[in-house]
């Protein structure tokens, strides 16, 4: 059976090709507009990366496994939405001048890195080791510090790791866009998915990590954030005698010194407060989701028994039961908790993924839409109510105005998003605007450089009689061939 609320993605090795780019090249991938790089970016990149593309979507379609594996791009809305809260507070403090953006890497790893463009890179595993959310906050503020001192742009490799932000961007709008709970697999079986990751992690100097270190504290110390998570976390990452060695200590070196400057620092850091609660909760429910979902059902059901009234307990066995085909079991768990948070999107979410699974498509679509309203800057979700919308028994008028202006809100602002484009080109064609449908089917070839189709679809919808339509179709047409057109 396939597990809807992650969709993953896993890379191909890449690490080779990225060293033959051109610093411009880089450059020009790297510091375009985040919406519209793909359209903009230099010929070479760009043929770069859709033939990534395609070679992910190649796999896509014979995908079988169910289970997540190790190494691969998870998006869940959720968790990146949690992490990201977090991280738009330090950057603020930090005064690092861009969006924070997560990568979760599904790894029984515990590691993380900063790399170019305000990307934080977050293994599953770290947040599995880190027993309350002051630690893990203790080490996203250190990764910001990495940010803050500009250490990747410093380093020498900075090159090869300038095309990770880009590729994971691409990577992971795709993910994100290949929804949950439809017919079509979810999973990609490409290789090595960790190992331009593990490249792209810089190995720090002793000063990079020190100079970290404590400006995670000052940061935590300005939020008025606890400030004991650091130490506490470097203490547990040998805390072990198993003789096995987290990967996050060849990337931020360890030591006794580093451990004791860390303590030092923090007894002078005088935090305010002593605890979060409302952060901690979040927490232990990022890591009961990805318990849930990661770990083995039995095994999660143990460690949250059905005594455990937290909602991080329940939340985790509802994911687990859910993950054992206990659809109903799940369900009863789950209505207890939306009945006890009415306003929680992301319960509501889950709920309507159960229903989209389970063939109640016009429940699934009043559950996402209620999520929606609550999140109403989602990113997954109006592609899930829109797929929920279209696939209910012959949606028309307002289910289907629903559906498609849902969608190209997606694709004006994540024009690269593939299955948006898909989905579009199926609303627009129950719709019976055909012109409409070979546009998003050029943009989708386009994107899956696939150019004699787009072509094909582009010279169609450039002789629309809607200005808009015809306008983008013949500026495809000059993208795939300037030459042809004048
Ligand atoms: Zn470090």
């Amino acid at each position: 059976m396939v597990q809807a609320p992650f969709r993953f993605l896993k890379l191909h090795k890449l690490s080779r090709h990225c060293e033959e780019r051109s610093n411009a090249e880089i450059q020009e991938a790297y510091g375009s507009p985040r919406s519209s790089w793909l359209h903009t970016m230099t010929g070479g990149v760009h043929k770069f990366l859709v033939a990534v593309f395609a070679l992910l979507f190649l796999c896509l379609s014979t995908a079988q496994a169910a289970e997540i594996q190790k190494d691969q791009f998870i998006s869940d809305e959720e968790i990146e939405q949690t992490l990201t809260d977090w991280l738009t507070k330090i950057f603020e403090v930090a005064n690092v001048r861009m969006e924070p953006k997560v990568l979760l890497l599904s790894s029984s790893d515990v590691n993380a890195g900063a790399t170019l463009g305000g990307m934080i890179i977050v293994y599953t595993g770290l947040i599995l080791k880190c027993e309350n959310v002051y630690q893990l906050l203790g080490v996203l503020a250190h990764e910001t510090g990495h940010i803050a001192g500009a250490h990747s742009a410093r380093a020498a490799d900075a090159q090869n790791q300038a095309l990770v932000p880009a590729v994971a961007t691409m990577l992971l709008s795709g993910a994100a866009a290949l929804a949950t709970g439809s017919s079509e697999a979810l999973m990609a079986g490409l290789m090595g998915g960790s190992q331009i990751f593990e490249r792209g992690l810089l190995k720090h100097s002793r000063d990079q990590e020190e100079t970290a270190d404590s400006a995670a504290l000052r940061y935590l110390t300005a939020l008025g954030w606890p400030t004991r998570g650091l130490s506490e976390f470097l203490n547990l990452l040998d805390a072990g005698y198993t003789g096995h060695v987290d990967p996050y200590t060849s990337t931020h070196p360890l030591s006794n010194e580093r451990k004791e400057k860390v303590t030092l620092f923090q007894k002078e850091s005088h935090s305010t407060v002593d605890s979060l609660p409302k952060e901690e909760e979040k927490f232990q429910r990022i890591k009961a989701k990805i318990n849930g979902f990661m770990n083995k059902p039995d095994a999660v059901l143990r460690s949250y028994k059905s005594d455990h009234r937290s909602i991080p307990a329940q939340y985790g066995r509802a994911i687990a039961l859910y993950r054992k085909g206990k659809h109903s079991d799940a369900l009863n768990l789950l209505n207890a908790l939306i009945k006890e948070n009415p306003s929680d999107p992301f319960f509501l979410e889950f709920k309507g993924q159960i229903c989209f699974e389970t063939g109640k498509v016009s429940e699934a679509a009043d559950y996402f839409r209620q999520a929606l309203k609550l999140l109403p800057k989602a990113k997954t979700i109006p592609v899930l109510l829109a797929q929920a919308l279209l696939e209910s028994p012959n949606p028309e008028g307002k289910t289907l105005n629903e559906a498609i202006s849902l969608l190209r809100q997606v694709t004006d602002h994540s024009p690269e998003n593939i299955f948006a484009w898909r989905l579009l080109a199926k609303a627009y064609g129950k719709n019976n605007q055909m012109d409409h449908v070979a546009l998003c089917l050029a943009e989708e070839a386009f994107l899956l450089n696939e150019l004699p189709r787009a072509k094909v679809q582009a010279g169609t919808a450039s002789k629309s009689k809607d200005p808009v339509v015809a306008e983008r179709a013949k500026d495809i047409l000059k993208q795939i061939d300037p030459a042809a057109s004048g």
